[in-house]
């Protein structure tokens, strides 16, 4: 802990966030750095150009070259102010695509991450932390843009500010004024570097404070952020407009916007803002003019014994007091930098979760004939956190090119196998094989080539029917048609506008097609077809339909599956009547196998008093 406070910490992590950023939009930290600069030196270049014509005009009074200073300080001026306005607007565009490209780093981690550790509630509460952070005041990863910019402004400022002032200390007092000779003495340089430092650490504390007071409200402005997002978008979701109707719901809406204490004006936040947070950043402003005030007197000193001109007041007072603001402005930095740092903490927590799972490197067989054996040995599995085993003791040797049934009662265990099958968990206990080889041994990707499983909660993305079914924007249109079709979505296809162009969903476009729940899982169905893997996975996705339509979907599919292997999996037996196998899941346990004719038989099975129980629904 005591290390993560350093500021040795804090810039090694905004630096890493930087690196991040910018290998996901390389123009934008080059425009950034233009425009901070030009931003920086503008104020500098002022004072430079005014203190020269002053100077022309109280001493020299030279026609000619006082035009010169004029056209020379007008020109510079318009062409930095248009180069500024011009990196301006790239600038803005680039972080406006900034905060979309950043999602890629997101978005990357979670894809790479195991299974089992993306399913967990605290990586994904801490995925929610890291958006809410960033929704509430750009904290985490898009706090580095600022900070840089702030923090480049501030040292060129300074830069500057020290180039146009070393005459101050260097341009003596003529040795004829008297007392003033003293202000030759290099000590007022100390004690101008020591004023500085003093108010710097004095306005960086003051700061500091401020943001602290921002930034501890944090809770409760994440509490107001997720509320706004349900409460401030209630009336556009879909689906739920007729409960909204239905029960009056739009009352405990309006109840939500007359107590919103969040962000209201009597909202802790805002009393903040009143009270210290305001207090603080007035004090840290104020407290910098010490330094102005400080070289006021030195130069107005230096001045009057004869060191030098009226012009060169207007420089010095001029650079020190805009130096004065980016001095300010790194003071602040300091207490936002370190603040930050707390939230990209918490954003590299998650960007460094390990993927623990271990993965080998052997790749499968790419065998035409399909013969690909699976085997559970003994395999035993609790989820993460879990107090009973979701699986144990689950022994099968899957024959190839057979139909395999998994049944039993919801809860017995059958989505978890179907995990177990694909890697989405190892098992605590046992072993999966493939061709007699441990799968973890297999590289993921090439395992996962094998299969094909509709899930139970499969999803279609808003994107055209061809891409869904093909997982690509480029495919051979011919054979997702025949997946289509083979799927039962044959003459939906014939009436849709674009055919396979067709836009699913309305999320983009107002042509978009929104489709059914059954049209929906027909389409998943043409998708694992056209996959073409040798094992063939159904795992209830069918559960919106009726027992009867869900059999015909399931011996449609037993057809087209032709010589792959194919595991149907379902809570209703009457759907796999035809398998050539069946295993009744129990509580985690396989109870008892056979075909259907078998178990039924057994009138003391677990698969006799399912049928019985469910048999008032296809019979009669
Ligand atoms: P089925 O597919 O037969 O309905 P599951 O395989 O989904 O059953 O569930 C088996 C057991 O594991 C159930 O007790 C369920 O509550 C539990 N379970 C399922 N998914 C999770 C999870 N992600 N975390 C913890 N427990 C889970």
């Amino acid at each position: 802990m005591e290390k993560k406070n350093t500021m040795r910490h804090a810039l090694s992590v905004h630096l890493r966030g930087a690196r991040m950023l910018g290998g996901v939009s390389p123009r934008f930290f080059p425009v950034l750095t233009f425009c901070a600069v030009a931003d920086a030196l503008t104020p500098y270049v002022t004072v430079f150009f005014s203190a020269h014509i002053l100077k022309e005009l109280a001493l020299s009074r030279r026609a000619d070259v006082l035009w010169q200073w004029i056209a020379a300080g007008v020109l510079c001026t318009a062409l930095l102010a248009m180069l500024k306005s011009f990196l301006y607007q790239r600038k803005e565009t680039l972080l406006d695509d900034l905060y979309g490209r950043k999602e890629i780093i997101f978005v990357r981690k979670m894809f790479s991450l195991d299974y089992a550790d993306l399913d967990r509630q605290e990586n994904r509460d801490l995925r929610e932390q890291i958006r809410q952070n960033e929704n509430w005041s750009s904290w985490g990863l898009m706090c580095i843009p600022p900070v840089y910019e702030i923090g480049l402004k501030g040292v060129t400022g300074i830069l500057s500010g020290i180039a146009l002032t070393v005459s101050l200390f260097t341009t003596p007092v003529p040795e004829t004024a008297g007392r003033f000779v003293l202000l030759n003495s290099p000590v007022f340089l100390f004690v101008l570097a020591a004023v500085i430092v003093l108010v710097s650490l004095a306005a960086g504390v003051c700061s500091g404070k401020a943001i602290s007071y921002w930034s501890s409200a944090a809770e409760e402005a994440t509490l107001g952020n997720r509320l706004f997002g349900f409460f401030g978008f209630i009336g556009l979701k879909k689906g739920r407009g007729a409960d909204i109707r239905m029960y009056d719901q739009q009352n405990l809406v309006s109840a939500y916007w007359d107590k919103n204490r969040a962000f209201g004006a009597d909202g802790l936040l805002a009393k903040r803002a009143r009270g210290p947070i305001g207090i603080f950043s007035g004090l840290g402003n104020g407290i910098t003019v010490v330094t102005t005030g400080f070289v006021y007197v030195f130069t107005c000193l230096k001045a009057w014994a004869g060191a030098f001109d009226v012009g060169s007041v207007t420089q010095y007072v001029g650079a020190v007091t805009a130096m004065t603001g980016s001095i300010f402005e790194l003071t602040y930095l300091f207490g936002y930098l370190r603040t930050n740092t707390g939230y990209l903490d918490t954003t590299f927590r998650l960007l460094d979760l390990p993927n623990a799972m271990y993965q080998g490197s052997l790749t499968t067989e790419k065998r035409s004939d399909r013969q690909y054996e699976v085997e559970f040995r003994n395999v035993s599995f609790r989820y993460p956190g879990a107090g009973t085993w979701a699986l144990k003791n689950v022994s099968m040797k899957f024959q190839v090119g057979r139909r395999l049934a998994i049944v039993g009662e919801n809860g017995s265990g059958k989505t978890t196998f179907i995990k177990l099958l694909c890697r989405l968990y190892d098992p605590q206990e046992g072993q999966i094989l493939l061709n007699g080889i441990d799968i973890r041994k297999y590289d993921y990707r090439d395992y996962m080539d094998i299969f094909s499983v509709v899930f139970q909660d499969f999803q279609l993305i808003s994107q055209p029917l061809g891409a869904n079914v093909a997982g690509s924007a480029s495919y051979d249109e011919t054979r997702v048609r025949k997946a289509l079709r083979d799927a039962g979505f044959g003459d939906r296809l014939e009436t849709m506008p674009d055919g396979l162009n067709t836009q699913l969903y309305r999320d983009f476009t107002e042509d978009g097609v929104e489709i059914s729940g059954g049209e929906a899982q027909k389409i998943a169905i043409a998708r694992a077809l056209y996959k073409n893997a040798p094992f063939i996975i159904l795992d209830e996705p069918t559960a919106a339909l009726d027992p009867i339509a869900e059999a015909e979907i399931y011996s449609k599919f037993n057809e087209i599956s032709g010589d792959r292997t194919a595991i149907y999996i379902s809570h209703r037996l009457s759907s796999c009547k035809f398998c050539d196998e069946i295993a009744v899941f129990h509580e985690g346990r396989i109870v008892q196998r056979g075909t259907h004719d078998e178990l039924a038989a057994d009138e003391g099975g677990k698969y006799h008093e399912l049928w019985q129980a469910q048999a008032q629904y296809y019979t009669g």
